[in-house]
């Protein structure tokens, strides 16, 4: 696309910072992206039984995995294409040595109004202040217990402690938005609902409550009963606290709340349920370099091979605009194709069982 073309399009006042605008990614049902949760790693330092096994999944060879350039790359394209958000994910993306880099060079990429991070809490009492400098703007810490015995019989590693610093750390230090992501289970932490809700007693933070997904490497969706709905989530909560007043909050937080007087919020989060797809403002890239539509799609759209091929920024839109304009109405389409037809373009790995390799 040249000049004239950018110049033609009327997309100036929502980029005001970029110097060159194109036309939003869009898909066939009006939806506009203009977020994107990359995972830059596979490995973790915890090993969650409702993510991966305790050997841990087959990771990806280094090699595989996008580097600071090639992300940042990425990113400057995605700005280009409207994304005003960033979330950096995995894996656990504290454990990537250029993890200050990616957020410093996200950060000042023209476009992108604010840089966050979701984190299993244990290497960032060490690094809050570095990212908070960096330009971090949020961060999302996984806990899911908040007993120090299941902490250890979730997670196999560990590490409550430190988890728990972080959240007060990232509060105390005033990072601008600062969540909590417990994934709900039955029989592992339902009962702790209340307990999870008094967070936000004193602490300005949203607990959200995650609906489990079969992203667990097919070790305990399969066995156990375990789901817990977020419908079922929103009735034990309204029951143990009546009066709740509804809350903002983002496209992905379907049912938020404030208890009168609290002064953080309640989410739910039905990200199996997928009552949130009509909103979707999502595009997700992998670690290893690999576009995904959906997160219950297995199609993969080779980014990595492409950048390294040596394409122009114009190619990379056009396999975005390509992704997109393939992406199905809602989750339960996206894996009704999946599972007719598991694609694999250019030796990217399939399938991916696990969040790691898809990137939570
Ligand atoms: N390691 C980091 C962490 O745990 O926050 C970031 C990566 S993790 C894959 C991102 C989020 O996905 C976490 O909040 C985690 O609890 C969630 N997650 C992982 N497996 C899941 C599953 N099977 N169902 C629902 N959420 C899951
Ligand atoms: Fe690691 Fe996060 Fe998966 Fe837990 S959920 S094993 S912390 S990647």
């Amino acid at each position: 696309m040249g000049n004239d073309d950018l110049e033609s399009n009327n997309c100036s006042a929502q980029l005001e910072k970029v110097d060159q605008c194109i036309p939003p990614l869009q898909d066939r049902f009006g939806r506009v992206f203009d977020y994107v949760r990359i995972a830059i790693i596979e490995k973790c330092n915890l090993r969650c039984t409702y993510c991966m096994p305790e050997e841990g999944v087959e990771f990806a060879d280094k090699n595989m995995i996008l580097d600071t350039d090639e992300l940042l790359r990425a990113i400057g394209v995605l700005a280009r294409l409207g994304v005003k958000k960033i979330r950096y994910t995995g894996g656990e993306p504290l454990m990537r040595k250029d993890i200050l880099d990616l957020v410093k060079g996200a950060n000042n990429t023209p476009g992108i109004k604010g840089v966050h991070l979701t984190t299993n809490g244990l290497l960032f009492p060490r690094l809050a202040k570095d990212l908070l400098d960096a330009g971090l703007m949020g961060v999302n810490i996984s806990l899911d217990t908040l007993d120090p015995g299941k902490f250890k019989e979730i997670t196999r590693r560990d590490g409550i402690e430190e988890v728990l610093e972080s959240i007060n750390l990232a509060v105390k230090l005033g990072f601008p938005r600062v969540k909590v992501n417990v994934v709900l289970m039955r029989g592992f932490n339902e009962d702790e609902l209340v307990a999870f809700t008094e967070l936000t007693k004193d602490l300005p933070v949203t607990v959200r409550f995650i609906e489990f997904m079969p992203f667990d490497a097919e070790q305990i969706w399969e066995s156990g009963d375990h789901f817990a709905s977020a419908n079922n989530i929103v009735d034990q909560i309204k029951a143990i606290y009546p009066g709740l007043d509804v809350a903002s909050g983002t496209r992905t937080e379907h049912y938020i709340f404030k208890a009168p007087g609290y002064a953080g919020k309640i989410a739910v989060i039905p990200a199996f349920s997928r009552d949130l797809c009509g909103n979707c403002s999502r595009i997700r890239l992998t670690a290893d370099g690999a576009v995904r539509n959906c997160l219950y799609s297995s199609k993969d759209y080779n980014l990595r091979g492409l950048i390294r091929k040596g394409c122009s920024d114009d190619q990379i839109v056009t396999l975005f605009r390509q992704a997109y304009d393939e992406k199905a109405k809602d989750g339960f389409e996206a894996k009704k194709l999946s599972d007719q037809k598991i694609v694999n373009l250019d030796g990217l790995r399939q399938p991916r069982t696990s969040m790691t390799q898809i990137g939570g």
